[in-house]
């Protein structure tokens, strides 16, 4: 398919006519690839994080969640809309039912349109991220309360090399838990180990430590694995001192370094500490204080 073919059909048939003028399509049409795959290729699997935005030019595709089909998109429907959203992670599995052509916008490309045409680009960007943030409400209220417990992980640029190596020499055991990431390592995670996340969220400096710090005061982290860059200074020192914190408070287990990682492993696929053996004092302590407070005259 030509560029020409592919605009006409972008402007007359797809749902992105309702977001970006005709001018708006042309500027955009060249930073798609095309892509042409058969009957049974998988596009995207669940909880991958979400690296493009992608357009059904013929054929069908099959949305899917936990195996149990969702809907099917047919030419001219977009989905991935997660892809500009820190948490974005995708909710279904996406597999082409017959052979199709899809048009992918990958996100180094969008940075392309950004600069050829910012104000259209801006746009398409706000659309798709508030679908996606109307989906996931979709998708909590439904589930009502996420009961998922996770596994943690997190690295410094100068140590994701290292989480990387552990996460290969670990996939096994890392598998069996639910994992959540910060951005980039979430994403270094499924580029370079097809490790799959359950969750995302923001970069660490953008807010993620601090995002999974709420979590840990939910009670929805089994354990924390940071691998800490020790020799560098951080703009976000404070969120990475509340994050250790935390797991203190709660008592979750944290590794900084793969021989700490390799026990919090072990300790929670072999020693089972659902069973606690040793009581949380200072919690309960401070919650004693704390009903004190409230209780006093
Ligand atoms: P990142 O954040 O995974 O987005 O690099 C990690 C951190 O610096 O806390």
């Amino acid at each position: 398919m030509k560029t020409i073919q592919l605009i006409e059909f972008l402007s007359t048939s797809s749902d992105l006519s309702d977001v970006l003028s005709d001018e708006e399509v042309i500027a955009f049409a060249p930073n798609l690839g095309l892509e042409t795959v058969s009957a049974d290729t998988v596009l995207r699997k669940e909880g991958e994080p979400d690296c493009s935005l992608l357009i059904v030019v013929s054929g069908e595709v099959r949305l899917s969640h936990d195996g149990n089909e969702i809907t099917k998109l047919h030419p001219g429907q977009i989905f991935g809309e997660g892809v500009f959203s820190e948490d974005g992670t995708s909710f279904e599995q996406a597999t082409c039912t017959v052979d199709s052509v899809v048009a992918r916008l990958a996100l180094k490309n969008f940075e392309k349109f950004l600069q050829t045409d910012a104000k259209a680009a801006q746009k398409l960007k706000e659309h798709y991220t508030n679908l996606h943030h109307q989906r996931l409400h979709e998708v909590e209220g439904l589930s009502f309360r996420d009961q998922r417990k996770f596994l943690a992980l997190v690295a410094h640029n100068e140590m994701k090399p290292s989480l990387m190596e552990f996460a290969k020499s670990h996939q096994d055991k890392l598998r069996r838990f639910h994992l959540i990431a910060t951005g980039t390592t979430g994403i270094k995670l499924y580029q370079e180990t097809g490790l799959m996340l359950s969750k995302k969220v923001a970069s660490g400096p953008l807010g993620g430590d601090q995002a999974i710090g709420k979590m840990i005061s939910e009670s929805s982290i089994l354990g924390m694995i940071f691998f800490r860059d020790p020799l560098s200074a951080h703009p976000h020192h404070a969120d990475i001192e509340a994050l250790g914190r935390l797991c203190d408070v709660y008592q979750v287990p944290f590794a900084t370094n793969p021989g700490g990682a390799a026990a919090i492993l072990n300790h929670l696929l072999v020693d089972h500490p659902e069973e606690a053996v040793i009581p949380n004092r200072v919690l309960e302590h401070y919650r004693n204080q704390q009903k004190k407070v409230v209780s006093a005259p």
